[in-house]
């Protein structure tokens, strides 16, 4: 089978879908692979590592796409802009299209997907399971995200992180906040542990709790009578009246730190309101809050999407794609997380999708013309 990899057209995405590396591999398990000319140049791998791995390097995206039986991408398909032309439009009938698609998020680029009877399947719903751990993009990219949240927010503080005693006298560490101890916010605490801040975490899963002392955090609890997780460990959408209560609590801790960084998302769903207006009203001057949620909806009533904003003396960070701003290492993962996944699905470098197989089943989106994930299928209706 082809596979094809196109250039990434999202504005502000540098990552690509497989780096050099990868190709080597994916030749060795079968696969032909194409690779669109500069497609890895933004993160770092030029054209030559690409051939000398094995890609042949094509510059007609038409070709690119109408000769793929496989299309490994990031972002989900948009128009591109230098053709005009939608890449659903370009894929061809009947072929696997593999990227995140956030389909809940975005359910009408899966019905067009399906209208043109591409197959898709999407790396934001690969199930999070011990067996499918090497294909949990959404990890390796939250992992990353996390650390680069603390480097950004570090860099833009006019204060240092750790406590120094000088014979100038002693400099306070910095108070960095996390909301949201996911996979994003359990790395932002150790990395900003490392640095030296003192760093308190809230979320509303009390299981994480042990995880983020174990770190050296300290935890923010909201007790509650209410479950806060469903049955796959993710965060239930919390009520009207536990976010309340949660506000009323974290007002405190928020309003004297130096740094915030959320991160909290519930799959599907618009993010929760965590961090008001209020409150960033009462924060220090110079404080800085980065917004990771922003894509959805954002964490932060003021923070705005794509742009850095002072608003009462306080710096709030909207980076959408924080993973793209490490790209070189977002890609080696990610395409690493796809080798996991081709591996799984075909034999001799050809696919054969099995509708029992439980990964699959998580994660196929759009099969023979029709949208098969049952979510998706019911935003759609
Ligand atoms: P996520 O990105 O969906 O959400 C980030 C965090 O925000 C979560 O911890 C969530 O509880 C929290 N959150 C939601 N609403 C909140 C609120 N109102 N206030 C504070 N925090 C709030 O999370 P994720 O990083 O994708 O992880 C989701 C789950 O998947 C976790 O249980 C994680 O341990 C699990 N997981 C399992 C595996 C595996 O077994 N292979 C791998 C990775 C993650």
């Amino acid at each position: 089978m082809i596979i094809s990899i196109p250039k990434e057209i999202m504005e502000g995405e540098n990552r690509v879908a497989v780096v050099p590396d990868t190709v080597s591999k994916l030749i060795k398990k079968g696969f032909e692979i194409q690779i669109e000319k500069d497609a890895g140049l933004k993160a770092g791998f030029t054209n030559s590592e690409y051939e000398e791995n094995g890609a042949k390097i094509v510059e007609d995206v038409n070709l690119l796409y109408s000769t793929a039986d496989i299309v490994l991408k990031v972002q989900r398909p948009l128009e591109r802009k230098e053709t005009g032309k939608h890449e659903c439009d370009l894929l061809k009938e009947g072929s696997l299209l593999i990227t995140f698609m956030y389909s809940l998020h975005y359910p009408e680029i899966s019905k067009k997907c399906a209208e043109k009877k591409i197959n898709v399947i999407s790396m934001d719903a690969i199930p999070r399971t011990t067996l499918a751990q090497k294909m949990d993009a959404l990890s390796s990219q939250a992992n990353l995200a996390g650390y680069k949240s603390v480097i950004i927010t570090a860099n833009t503080l006019r204060k240092i992180f750790p406590l120094m005693m000088t014979a100038a006298g002693t400099i306070q560490p910095a108070k960095v906040v996390i909301m949201g101890a996911g996979v994003a916010g359990l790395q932002a605490l150790g990395t900003a542990k490392r640095l030296g801040a003192i760093v308190e975490v809230s979320d509303i899963r009390p299981q994480v709790k042990e995880e983020v002392q174990s770190l050296g955090g300290r935890f923010i609890e909201v007790e509650t009578d209410e479950s806060m997780q469903d049955e796959s460990g993710y965060a239930k959408e919390a009520s009207e009246e536990f976010l309340q209560k949660q506000k009323e609590l974290i007002f405190k801790h928020i309003t004297q730190a130096d740094i915030v960084i959320t991160t909290a998302l519930v799959p599907g769903k618009k993010a929760p309101v965590l961090v008001t207006e209020e409150m960033v009203k009462n924060m220090r001057p110079g404080s800085v809050v980065l917004d990771m949620a922003v894509e959805f909806g954002g964490n932060c009533e003021i923070s705005e999407k794509g742009k850095t904003v002072q608003k009462y003396g306080v710096t709030i960070i909207g980076e959408p794609n924080i993973p793209s701003l490490v790209a070189t290492n977002a890609s080696e993962v990610y395409g690493k997380n796809l080798m996991a996944l081709l591996e799984h699905i075909s034999k001799d470098g050809k696919v054969e999708l099995d509708l029992e197989d439980e990964i699959v089943k998580g994660a196929l989106i759009c099969y023979n013309g029709e949208v098969v994930h049952e979510r998706t299928k019911s935003l759609l209706s």
